[in-house]
């Protein structure tokens, strides 16, 4: 089968980023499966990206680094060609605690991370989509969060905060391209089960869930597909919530 086109997932070695390579090679992409210290889990992802005969790259770079993501871009130009499709999943929650407890440094990493991390992919992504830039057009799909609109009082509000500006991004970004073959969109999870939660406070959440139970990251993994695929093409600028009603 010929390939669907070049996917760069950030945050590509674990949780939802891992489960939406997984599912953009069973939909036909070559994947780029970025990470930031975990090669070995990168590496697993990659086997299986191939296994369903798409080909597979892992790349550590830290989104917080332009350089590195600079660095990236260029070695999948050179590996798997021109990229048509980012989804920005690479993200941090920062230390838990109240806002007069939270260090610069800790405030500084959520937003380089969340936010200057995805900032930068989209300007390397759309150098090479835009039809301006000479480029076929794509798809951006940004991880936001149900924290975004109910704030994290008490526990993180940087990360809360951090994802209503990779919101904003969203909307104002899609309508800067929207006429050069590119959209851009975002998913807002709730509570899904990957190892950015404590296991001790997602048991105890999960019965509080509306569905009495956080999510999957295939669940998730499904929504960006659908929105990187052409099913989607009228849709951009959007943030979908996959959040079971919370
Ligand atoms: P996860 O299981 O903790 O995985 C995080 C991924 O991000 C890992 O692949 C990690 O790489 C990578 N990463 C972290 N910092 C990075 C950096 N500086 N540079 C490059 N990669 C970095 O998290 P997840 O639950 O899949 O979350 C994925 C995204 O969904 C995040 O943006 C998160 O905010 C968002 N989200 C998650 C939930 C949820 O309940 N799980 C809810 C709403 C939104 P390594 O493996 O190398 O560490």
């Amino acid at each position: 089968m010929s390939t669907k086109g070049v996917m760069v997932v950030t945050g590509g070695s674990r949780g939802i980023g891992a489960a939406v390579s997984i599912l953009a090679a069973k939909h036909g992409f070559d994947v780029c499966i970025n990470y930031k210290s975990n090669a070995e889990r990168a590496l697993e992802v990659a086997g299986i990206v191939e296994s369903h005969g798409r080909k597979a790259m892992v790349h550590q770079a830290d989104v917080a680094d332009e350089a590195d993501i600079v660095a990236m871009f260029a070695a999948v130009d050179q590996k798997l060609g021109r990229v048509t499709a980012l989804v920005n999943s690479g993200g941090v929650n920062g230390s838990i605690g109240r806002v007069d407890q939270m260090t610069g440094a800790d405030i500084r990493n959520v937003f380089q991370t969340n936010v200057d991390g995805t900032f930068i992919c989209c300007r390397e992504a759309l150098l090479r989509m835009s039809t301006k830039n000479g480029g076929h057009g794509g798809s951006i799909v940004n991880l936001s969060s149900a924290a975004a609109r109910l704030g994290a009082a008490g526990r993180n509000i940087h990360y809360a905060a951090s994802k209503r500006a990779v919101e904003a991004l969203t909307f104002g970004l899609a309508q800067e391209v929207a006429a050069e073959g590119v959209r851009v969109n975002a998913v807002s999870p709730g509570m899904i089960d990957t190892e950015i939660h404590d296991p001790i406070r997602l048991a105890a959440m999960a019965p509080k869930l509306p569905m009495g139970r956080p999510g999957t990251a295939d669940e998730v993994a499904n929504s960006v597909l659908w929105l990187i695929s052409e099913e989607a093409a009228y849709v951009s600028g959007t943030v979908l919530d996959v959040s079971g009603a919370r």
